[in-house]
């Protein structure tokens, strides 16, 4: 295996409900390692924290049932960086419009479901300069808006009516899934943001070999 200054460093990913392994595939296409987080014990020594899409009310319930939800808080308090794609983003949140917030940490506020059902769910392309010189291929489930930022929260990608990723010093929100495209764009830089090294083997952010299917794989990580 080579070995890149990334070695020194691993990224969790939240591993209750929702889009873990392709969060954990992409974090080893940038020679990142990547730890599953289902106990408090998996948080110990982690650079960054990836909260992943999946359902928020589904993944509220667990991280309360898990007792992860004041570990990971603490952990933020210590400095963990934490990085929350759609039902993740929606947890950060600090104001969830018509509901209660959950851990509240990042001066936002979403929408949740904003675009409508499941079937309303798409695919576009934009350019985020601050995150990628190319344009970047989005997927959108079930997504919500971000509706509001606050005054220390910096707008990373911003829509017609809503803003698609934004972050504070601490935190990452997206409310698509990089993770489901080729993109590698959000994942070097999250971990960059965690002061990790993320190997960059092509002249693109895009990896070449993913293919819709790559993330429908079973079996441990590699
Ligand atoms: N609609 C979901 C929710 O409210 C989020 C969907 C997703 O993460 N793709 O939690």
């Amino acid at each position: 295996m080579r070995l890149t200054i990334a070695d020194a460093g691993v990224m969790g990913v939240l591993d209750l409900q929702g889009g873990v392994q392709e969060h954990l595939d992409h974090l080893q296409r940038i020679g990142i390692a990547g730890r599953p987080v289902k106990r408090a014990t998996d948080l110990d020594g982690l650079a960054g924290l990836i909260i992943p899409g999946g359902e928020s009310t589904c993944l509220a319930r667990l991280l309360d049932i898990f007792g992860l939800r004041a570990e990971i808080e603490a952990h933020y308090r210590q400095g963990l960086k934490l990085w929350g794609t759609c039902a993740g983003a929606i947890l950060l949140a600090r104001e969830n419009v018509g509901e209660a917030p959950f851990f509240g940490l990042i001066d936002i506020a979403v929408s949740r479901n904003a675009f409508g059902g499941q079937l309303d769910s798409f695919n576009i392309e934009k350019l985020a300069p601050l995150v990628a010189r190319e344009p970047i291929p989005l997927t959108f489930i079930r997504a919500p808006k971000i509706v509001r930022t606050g005054p220390d929260v910096r707008v990373l990608l911003s829509m017609e009516d809503y803003v698609a990723a934004a972050e504070d010093d601490q935190i990452l929100v997206t409310v698509f899934h990089p993770e489901l495209t080729p993109s590698l764009a959000f994942h070097r830089y999250f971990a960059r943001k965690c002061g990790l090294c993320p190997a960059r083997d092509a002249a693109t952010d895009r990896d070449a070999d993913w293919t819709p299917q790559s993330w429908f794989r079973f079996g441990p990580h590699a």
